[in-house]
């Protein structure tokens, strides 16, 4: 009973310590480390940095008495001084690298994970039974509703359909500047806050870390409380018109109708069952149109539970895979968030964004700066690190699936049915920012050529072979066929990268 619970810093709301569902004794002390040696390794966003350290903070003052907050360079050092070599029990990890140091300490013993709906044997069982390498995002999601009761009338889906992804791809309403939908929540910093802002200051100042990005205003929730708020904030008053826009991107509007829940999800201070919960009571009150409750439903109880369990179940090797054979390096604007060295605009504002807040929606992620990279040949690693260093959001277990597996096609499609990526068009369909852009979206060849579409003709003819060999590209293939400038092209592309 009283043997001390380790909290990991993605494991901070009540569902971690919660002895009815597995977690430790309502007695048991709580340990708490915070490792400089993880900010060392990696060269993260500043807002990134401050969110995870400000959300630690606050729970331990939060706990109080309770915990043992200890600094500490790694966490074995921090570990050894809080509890010496005595048992622990800690929740599973999130992270290969974490579940592979807790295992490696004899004193601590690994309690099941939490945070996610589905329990990793229902999966594997689950994924087992497809009998295949290639797994489907779709087949899992219905699998989910039917066995959590999600959105379901006995054994169907309400409303007769699973996915209602057809009604929510409509382009920004024309004109507009913005949506037009209340703002989402946003945290009033505390005295902690400026504590960490200092402690940031001077590591940077003594050399002892480096950071990206700009550390403004905090955005985004820190403890459960902003949590809740911004969860009720979202369901009351955006889940209304989630779904219809979900894809597309304004200028003026960088949160349109997105929950920005996903660092409150990952930081654990969300449960995802509330959410999916509380976005069906929404529909069953007749509050929300099914298109958003199911948009977003499906957002987590599909793809953040899908991307989770696709992490363990395809193992360490995943994040090796690289099936296009890309090695080119990031250029350093890219890595330093250095907007005006791109001409293209759409490129250039999203790293903008990234850069001022460390969060772009789901389409900015994959159909401009995942799609770009892929396009130009990154070595998929190294987009990983990337995103995973770029993000408020952005932890081990979600980065790979998306960037490795969704993003960069570097699986070869064990999880996707085709690679994620498009020309000028799409961007111009989907969004307002090819207006002003000095490149023009129809354009591929030439002083005007817009760099997403030369680039996606370049990507399918250098994997030609590949591609045409998927039903799903088979079309898109031939229409290399129809270019009679394609050698222009590819001279432009080999000019254009040297
Ligand atoms: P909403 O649009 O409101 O969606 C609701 C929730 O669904 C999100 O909060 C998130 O928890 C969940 N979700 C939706 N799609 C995914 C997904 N593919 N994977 C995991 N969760 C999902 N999400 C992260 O949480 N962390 C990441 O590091 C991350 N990296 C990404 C990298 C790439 C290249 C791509 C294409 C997507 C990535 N995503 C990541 C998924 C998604 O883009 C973000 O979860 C989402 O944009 C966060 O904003 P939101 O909370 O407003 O999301």
């Amino acid at each position: 009973s009283g043997t001390p619970h380790w909290l990991f810093g993605d494991q901070l709301g009540p569902h971690f310590v919660d002895p009815a569902r597995g977690g430790p004794h309502r007695d048991a002390p709580l340990v708490m480390i915070e490792a400089r040696s993880v900010f060392r390794r990696r060269r993260f966003h500043r807002a990134k940095a401050h969110l995870v350290l400000s959300a630690m903070r606050h729970r331990a003052a939060e706990l109080g008495d309770r915990v043992r907050y200890v600094r500490a360079d790694t966490y074995r050092q921090g570990l050894r001084e809080a509890v010496g070599g005595g048992p622990v029990t800690v929740h599973h990890p999130t992270s290969h690298a974490a579940l592979a140091l807790v295992h490696a300490l004899p004193s601590v013993r690994v309690l099941p994970a939490r945070g996610f709906l589905v329990t990793h044997d229902d999966f594997r069982n689950w994924a087992d039974d497809r009998g295949t390498k290639h797994l489907r995002q779709e087949d899992f999601y219905r699998w989910v509703r039917q066995t959590h009761d999600l959105l379901m009338e006995g054994d169907r889906p309400v409303g007769g359909r699973w996915n209602l992804d057809h009604d929510n791809r409509q382009p920004p309403p024309k004109g507009a500047p913005d949506l037009g939908v209340p703002a989402p929540y946003r945290p009033r910093e505390s005295d902690i806050d400026a504590e960490v802002r200092s402690d940031l200051d001077r590591w940077e100042r003594e050399g002892d870390a480096e950071f990206v990005g700009e550390d403004g205003p905090r955005g985004f929730p820190a403890t459960r409380r902003e949590a809740l708020a911004a969860l009720r904030r979202f369901v009351e008053h955006r889940l209304i018109t989630f779904g219809a826009h979900e894809d597309a991107v304004l200028a003026g509007d960088a949160t349109m109708s997105h929950s920005l829940l996903s660092s409150s999800l990952n930081l654990g201070l969300l449960d995802p069952a509330e959410c999916v919960e509380r976005a069906e009571a929404r529909w069953r009150s007749g509050d929300v149109p099914l298109n958003s409750a199911e948009g977003f439903v499906r957002q987590i109880a599909g793809w953040r539970e899908f991307v989770w369990h696709v992490y363990w179940y395809f193992g360490t090797q995943y994040r090796e895979n690289n099936a296009l054979r890309h090695h080119e390096r990031l250029p350093d604007w890219f890595t330093e968030l250095s907007p005006d060295a791109t001409e293209a605009n759409c490129l250039s504002h999203v790293l903008e964004q990234v850069r001022t807040t460390g969060w772009t929606h789901h389409i900015p992620r994959l159909m401009i700066l995942g799609s770009f990279a892929l396009q130009r040949g990154w070595e998929p690693r190294a987009v990983t690190d990337w995103f995973h260093r770029s993000f408020v959001d952005g932890y081990d277990w979600v980065m790979v699936p998306n960037v490795v597996g969704m993003s960069q096609y570097a699986d070869g499609g064990r999880m996707t049915t085709k690679p994620y990526t498009s020309g000028g068009a799409y961007i111009d369909r989907m969004s307002d920012l090819c207006g002003p852009c000095r490149f023009k979206p129809s354009v591929r060849v030439g002083e005007d050529a817009c760099p997403f579409t030369a680039g996606y003709w370049n990507l399918l003819h250098r994997h030609r072979d590949r591609f045409e060999r998927n039903a799903r590209m088979t079309q898109a293939v031939r229409g290399l066929d129809r270019l009679r400038d394609l050698d222009e092209l590819l001279e432009q592309e080999r000019e254009r990268r040297d």
